[in-house]
């Protein structure tokens, strides 16, 4: 038996039916009823008498035959209320007799409140008595009609899918991207409206992050839902959640919002992410039965939309974190601060308040990264982070340069007075002692504070200020460190003749204005020249004759050292083979070359040593590096390394001005030193400050002890030859015997044999 509604009637039956009528057989009744689809007649009018309706009807709208018959009214009643007008339009005598009267479609009610979709196709005719009655079948077509609505609202949905792909790609921030997406499905046909929630924090709730924007009145209020909703169970489940109807749900309860906007049914799924999911989003109807499983692909493509966006947005917030952020402490680092200082001068420029800032380098923080290891530098690292935090005001801004720099940004300041007040705060962070592995250790830090004022005729620009208050932070090193300094004018005009110093030095090199003095060193024993110190100078073209003193720490800061301290030990080497080759029968002599604590540093010190070695042929133990003791207690990690190779390569070390640092004998035989040079300052008390000589005397039996040549320096006059003959010194250079020369000089009085001391008074 066929169902009313089946959409195809084969040919063959509907010939067979055709020809049964022709026939006007018995069985024409029979047939009719069998049919799939309702035969009717009915009178003209909303009101009209229906004379005869197929039994089919029943089926198919659940009223029966005779209920049709005796109630003209029910079928215009039925009609679908957005259809009525349309298909009453017809209800009229122009179509009498008209057999071309085109069918039409509308829906109708059936008894149990469904909607079904009818073709109606109809001829009207006046009976015998002149009546119009048409004559009319009624077809099923609501699979049709349905599968049509799927088609277009599958388009519709795509349509919104790819749209919000396209937003998504836009790279706008999170909110925005949801608000776009709850408005753009809230669009689609059917729809009433949409919402993403997010799972809260301790997960308990999921709050409205966006939709509803009309319904959540009172803005800032927190709209969420419970765990026990659709939403929670899309969460938990992770598969899509249809509500068909609200008012027969028993599973889960309504969040209130919905209420408020009376949704009749809803669909939910989940927005998942990489580590947890992010949250839900649901769309709602205020018709019942309005979602289907058919829409949860589109709901969820759209919600993948949203996770892929969110993840991104993750992602590049992480790596943006990490551009400006310091790993080992978390504090802005360079490009942050240097950006925020940017903005606070811009700001200053419009408000007239100065802006200031602190550089802030702890106190030999190398000592003890090397001491106690790397684990103790990054923790110190991390508490002084923490407590520059602590010591500072809420919108203060405090970052990490690297290494052991911190700096301070201090917006809208009253005056300089205010800064060092800041700063003198920012000290006492020190006050208390820093564990270390459950010891106690104190640390201080030297502060440089620079302020910028918008009244200053020069504009100011972040690495300006910057540079200026890492100046002022070397000024406090050079006094003596745990201590605050602001920059001034003074200082202000040194920096400025540093970088352009620094900007000439780059040129002196190519330009050949580098030249070498050369320094006698004397046996104080035999009175014999036994070496000599080279000393740098610029043939500066404007200024002269510079000495070491006007270039060599910016030729230090800027790094230009590593190419002039290859040039000045090259060219020593060199000199000294050539001296050699002029005498060949003396012994030749040694050459000394200094070395900044940035060379010895430098881990190809001992490669670039080696190469001067190899390519000017010179015996390395007649090569001499003088360092300065800093260089051991700042650098002393990689220097020991470093010194150790160049020992094993033969080249003799000499600890230079010694007494000057931290006056330690007793470090002395970690390194592999040759020989120690006593500094200045203690040969010219020497013979005339008891205290002083006394010293001298103590450096001179500890040398012995570790087996080190003593050499004096900065020997001026006869006592003070006296006293370190008398003391056992080995060696001596001074203004006593040579001042530093040029090397035209030197080679001069070389050539001439005259360069000799062995005159010297004999020892007592
Ligand atoms: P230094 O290595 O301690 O050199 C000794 C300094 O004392 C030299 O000054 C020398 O001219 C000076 N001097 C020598 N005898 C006397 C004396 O009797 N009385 C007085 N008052 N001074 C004396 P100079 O040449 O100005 O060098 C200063 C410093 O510059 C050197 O100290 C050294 O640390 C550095 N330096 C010189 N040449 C180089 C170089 O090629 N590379 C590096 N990195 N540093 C260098
Ligand atoms: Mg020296
Ligand atoms: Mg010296």
């Amino acid at each position: 038996m066929r169902e009313p509604g089946d959409r195809n009637w084969p040919d063959h039956e509907v010939d067979e039916f055709l020809d049964q009528i022709a026939a006007g057989g018995q069985d024409y009744r029979r047939l009719v009823e069998r049919l799939p689809v309702i035969v009717y007649a009915s009178e003209l009018g909303e009101q009209g008498r229906w004379r005869y309706v197929s039994p089919q009807v029943e089926e198919l709208l659940g009223y029966t035959a005779e209920e049709f018959k005796g109630d003209p009214g029910l079928w215009a009643r039925l009609l679908h209320p957005d259809d009525r007008l349309r298909a009453l339009e017809i209800e009229s005598e122009e179509y009498l007799g008209n057999r071309n009267t085109s069918p039409i479609e509308y829906r109708m009610r059936t008894r149990s409140g469904k909607v079904v979709w009818m073709l109606d196709e109809a001829v009207l005719e006046a009976d015998e008595s002149g009546v119009p009655v048409w004559h009319g079948v009624l077809y099923d077509i609501s699979e049709r009609k349905n599968a049509e609505a799927d088609l277009q609202r599958a388009l519709s949905q795509q349509a919104v899918v790819a749209k919000l792909g396209e937003r998504a790609l836009q790279n706008g921030d999170p909110d925005s991207l949801m608000r776009a997406a709850t408005s753009l499905i809230g669009e689609i046909d059917g729809v009433h409206s949409a919402c993403i929630w997010e799972v809260g924090r301790d997960g308990r709730r999921l709050n409205l992050r966006a939709g509803l924007e009309d319904e959540v009145v009172g803005a800032g209020r927190r709209v969420s839902a419970a765990r026990d909703s659709h939403a929670g169970a899309a969460l938990d489940s992770g598969a899509a959640t249809i509500v068909s109807e609200w008012s027969d749900e028993k599973r889960f309860t309504m969040p209130p919002v919905l209420r408020a906007l009376g949704a009749a049914s809803s669909l939910a799924v989940m927005i998942d992410g990489k580590d947890h999911p992010f949250g839900v989003l649901d769309v709602h109807a205020t018709e019942p039965h309005r979602f289907s499983p058919k829409d949860v692909p589109f709901l969820q493509a759209a919600a993948n939309v949203l996770a892929d966006a969110f993840e991104r947005h993750a992602a590049d917030q992480a790596l943006r974190h990490r551009v400006l952020h310091d790993s080992l402490t978390g504090l802005p680092n360079r490009l942050s601060f240097v950006d925020a200082l940017g903005d606070a001068l811009r700001r200053a420029t419009a408000s007239g308040s100065p802006v200031g800032i602190l550089f802030l380098d702890l106190d030999h923080f190398k000592l003890l990264n090397d001491s106690l290891g790397h684990h103790a530098g990054d923790a110190l690292l991390r508490a002084v982070a923490s407590r520059l935090r602590a010591h500072l005001r809420p919108g203060d801004l405090v970052a990490r340069f690297g290494g052991d720099e911190f700096e301070i940004l201090i917006d809208r300041l009253a005056d300089e007075e205010e800064a060092l007040a800041i700063a003198d705060r920012v000290a006492a962070a020190f006050a208390q002692p820093f564990s270390m592995e459950g010891v106690e250790h104190f640390f201080s830090a030297s502060i440089g504070i620079a302020v910028a004022r918008n009244s200053e005729q020069r504009t100011v620009n972040a690495e300006l200020l910057i540079r200026d208050a890492d100046a002022a932070m070397y000024r406090a090193k050079e006094n003596g460190r745990a201590r605050c300094v602001l920059f001034d004018a003074e200082m202000r005009a040194g920096a400025l003749q540093r970088l352009e110093v620094e900007r000439e030095l780059r040129h002196a090199l190519d330009r050949d204005e580098l030249a070498l003095h050369y320094q006698p060193v004397v046996n104080l024993r035999t009175g014999e020249v036994t070496g000599v110190e080279a000393l740098v100078r610029w043939q500066h073209p404007a200024r002269g004759l510079l000495d070491p003193a006007d270039f060599v720490s910016i030729a230090e800061d800027s790094g230009l050292i590593e190419p002039i301290g290859r040039w000045v030990q090259e060219r020593a080497c060199r000199q000294a083979l050539a001296w050699h080759e002029e005498r060949p029968d003396s012994r030749p002599l040694d050459v000394a070359v200094n070395l900044s604590a940035r060379q010895v540093a430098h881990r190809d010190l001992p490669a670039t040593v080696a190469e001067i070695i190899a390519r000017t042929g010179i015996d390395p133990a007649h090569l001499r590096l003088e360092i300065t003791e800093n260089v051991l207690v700042e650098e002393s990690a990689t220097a020991i390394a470093s010194l150790e190779t160049l020992n094993e390569i033969g080249v003799r070390l000499v600890l230079d001005d010694f007494g000057t640092g931290y006056s330690s004998l007793a470090y002395l035989n970690r390194f592999p030193f040759h020989a120690l040079k006593i500094d200045r300052s203690f040969i010219d008390a020497l013979g005339i400050e008891q205290e002083r000589t006394a010293i001298v005397e103590a450096i001179i039996g500890m040398a012995r002890a570790l087996s080190l040549d003593v050499i004096a320096e900065g020997v001026e006059n006869e006592v003070q030859l006296a006293e370190l003959r008398r003391l056992g010194c080995d060696s001596a250079q001074g203004h006593l015997f040579h001042a530093a020369m040029p090397e035209a000089e030197i080679s001069r009085l070389l050539g001439e044999g005259t360069l000799d001391y062995s005159g010297i008074s004999p020892l007592r």
